[in-house]
């Protein structure tokens, strides 16, 4: 009677190791195919600006040629070069935030915690874009409404956060204003909030935008060579690592807001990273 209900209870823990071991197989197959997904996706990011950049050299090599026997031809034009040019850094722009990614993905990011003020962060973030905005004829504009003085992060990692949204939001607004607001919030959390008067996200896009690669179809002619898909997928990884949370508020041609939530003082654990590949 023992040894039977002793090899009964074998039984039932063999049934659910092969539950497991089945769930583990399904999951393994699904990382496999989104890789596979994502390798053939970040093939297509390289090839439209590589083609752009052999296009345009061979388009040279060619002027140059001719110039041999004919003199006058005004070779190379300033603007292909300069497209050549916007090309080769978008690609730069693209390995670098795919190899970011990866190395968020492989868990290897660290974080480095600091006290510092909220402020300093975010006054060094405007310094730098303030110029981009004021290019574009656009107001860019701060409010630290009750700030926290003191905040405890990883000051390069929300600086990161900041600048993406920032200068997503200089870079999809034609006209009108960005407007970014610091708040201190209850239970020790606080937030920053990035407005615009841009372009603007359906509310079918939404939900589409933190995914790697994907990119508004309307927005894309004017932007394409600088826009990777990449950024955002970079920021909502950066902000589950400062342990926030992000939420996007849109109305197509009338503007967005993102705003991140963070709690004061973000413990040294590392959270739990999900195990989706991106490359
Ligand atoms: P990138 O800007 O390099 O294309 P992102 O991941 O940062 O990549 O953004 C994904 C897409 O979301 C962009 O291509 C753009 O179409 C849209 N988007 C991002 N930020 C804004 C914004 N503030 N206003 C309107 N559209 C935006």
């Amino acid at each position: 009677q023992c040894f039977k209900s002793y090899v009964e209870e074998r039984l039932r823990e063999l049934d659910q190791l092969q539950s497991q071991l089945a769930l583990t197989n399904q999951e393994l197959t699904r990382l496999v195919r989104t890789s596979q997904e994502n390798l053939s996706l970040l093939a297509h990011e390289l090839k439209t600006p590589l083609n752009s950049i052999i296009g345009y050299s061979e388009l040279f090599l060619r002027q140059q040629q001719r110039q041999q026997f004919e003199v006058k031809d005004n070779f190379p034009s300033i603007e292909n070069i300069e497209r050549v040019l916007r090309h080769g850094r978008g690609l730069l722009r693209l390995i670098n935030n795919v190899l970011e990614l990866s190395r968020y993905e492989a868990g290897n990011m660290q974080l480095q915690l600091t006290e510092i003020d909220v402020r300093l962060v975010v006054n060094s973030v405007m310094e730098m874009l303030e110029p981009v905005a004021l290019a574009k004829g656009l107001i860019l504009d701060i409010d630290y409404d009750a700030a926290p003085a003191k905040i405890a992060t990883d000051p390069l990692r929300l600086q990161q956060v900041i600048t993406n949204l920032i200068s997503n939001a200089i870079r999809y607004t034609d006209t009108g204003t960005v407007h970014v607001q610091c708040h201190s919030l209850p239970d020790q959390h606080w937030s920053i909030a990035i407005a615009d008067t841009g372009l603007g996200i359906s509310s079918e896009d939404q939900v589409r935008v933190f995914d790697p690669y994907f990119r508004v179809n309307d927005h894309s002619p004017s932007v394409l060579p600088e826009s990777t898909g990449l950024g955002l997928a970079i920021v909502a990884r950066l902000v589950q690592l400062l342990q926030g949370q992000i939420q996007l508020v849109s109305e197509l041609h009338v503007g967005s807001t993102f705003t991140v939530v963070f709690p004061q003082h973000i413990s040294a654990a590392n959270p739990s990273i999900g195990l989706t590949s991106l490359v």
